[in-house]
Order: C-alpha cells, then sequence, then structure tokens
C-alpha cells in the first residue's frame, strides 16, 4: 500500500475534513454578517441604479416629453416605440404612444443620457416581473404614474447626480 493511500485512509477514519469544514463554519458564526434579511432589509442604492423606466413630468403636471424621439433613436436594443400626437403639433409636443418593451431591453441608461428634459429616467425598482410577454410592456400610461409615485425619490437622484453630468 502506497504513502498516500495510507494518508488517506486516516483521514477518512478521523473525519479529518468534516472537521476542518465545521471549523470553516465556526470561525464565521463569530464574524459579522454580510447577508441580509430580503425583502425586510435592503441594501442601499446608488442614485444612478438603472431599474424600472419612469416619464416624468414638470411640477405644474405638464408632460416633460416633448417627443423628439431620441431616446427611441439611440436606444440599442429598439425597445422604444414612440408615435407623436398630432394634436400637439403648433404647441409644445406630445407622445401618444410611449412604449418601453422590457423583454428587449437591457437597462443600458442610454435612454436617459439622451433625453434633453430628464423626462425619461430609470427608477430604483427593480422588483417587477411579468408571466407573459405583454405584462412585460410598459405603456405611456404605466410609465407616467411610475414618475407620479416615485417623483421624490427621482427628484432627489436627479440630484444628486447632476455635478456629475
Ligand atoms: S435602458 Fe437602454 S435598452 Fe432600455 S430602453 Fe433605455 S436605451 Fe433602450
Ligand atoms: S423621453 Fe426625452 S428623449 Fe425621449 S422623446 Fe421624450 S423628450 Fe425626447
Amino acid at each position: 500500500m502506497s504513502q498516500s493511500t495510507v494518508k488517506d485512509l486516516i483521514a477518512s477514519f478521523t473525519l479529518k475534513e468534516l472537521f476542518a469544514g465545521l471549523g470553516v463554519t465556526l470561525k464565521y458564526l463569530f464574524k459579522p454578517k454580510i447577508t441580509i434579511r430580503y425583502p425586510e432589509e435592503r441594501t442601499p442604492l446608488s442614485p444612478r441604479f438603472r431599474g424600472e423606466h419612469a416619464l416624468r413630468r414638470y411640477d405644474n403636471g405638464q408632460e416633460r416629453c416633448i417627443a423628439c424621439k431620441l431616446c427611441e433613436a439611440v436606444c440599442p436594443a429598439q425597445a422604444i416605440f414612440i408615435e407623436i400626437d398630432p394634436k400637439s403639433q403648433g404647441q409644445q409636443r406630445k407622445t401618444k404612444v410611449y412604449d418601453i418593451d422590457n423583454s428587449k431591453c437591457i437597462f443600458c441608461g442610454f435612454c436617459q443620457e439622451a433625453c434633453p428634459v430628464d423626462a425619461i429616467v430609470m427608477s430604483q425598482n427593480f422588483e417587477f416581473y411579468a408571466e407573459t410577454r405583454e405584462g412585460l410592456l410598459s405603456d405611456k400610461a404605466r410609465l407616467l404614474g411610475n414618475g407620479d409615485k416615485w417623483k421624490s425619490q427621482l427628484d432627489a437622484n436627479l440630484a444628486a447626480d447632476a455635478k456629475y453630468r
């Protein structure tokens, strides 16, 4: 019998590897925890976090989006579809349709970067899901609703990031 086989046999009979593993468990038992109890506890998110999209309004309720289509043009995944509202010609232009297909979106943030009026932004919400493709479509109503719902958070994020833009 070779020397290494004898060593392996002794290690097996003395449960050396088991005790080595238990030693690691014991060592980490008294170290500060790096895991959290999600969803009750949350880690902090950067103001630049790129979560679900939102469309913002001005304080008087007017939609910011001027239907310039820059976001649609810059989107590398062709996830944005915009139709201009023909009734808004001659005044501040508005969109009739503003859809984002979240099944295509790669959350790159280019649309937010391209927008000249900070209308389309990315929120800190990453907790959304759908069981159908239709459910992954964000239409204008949903996007404006997101903007209204998270207004203070979105404003704070943009203000925090303003000096770096
Ligand atoms: S985050 Fe990127 S991929 Fe998603 S809609 Fe905006 S530009 Fe397109
Ligand atoms: S969201 Fe911004 S970039 Fe996109 S169409 Fe509206 S104003 Fe233009």
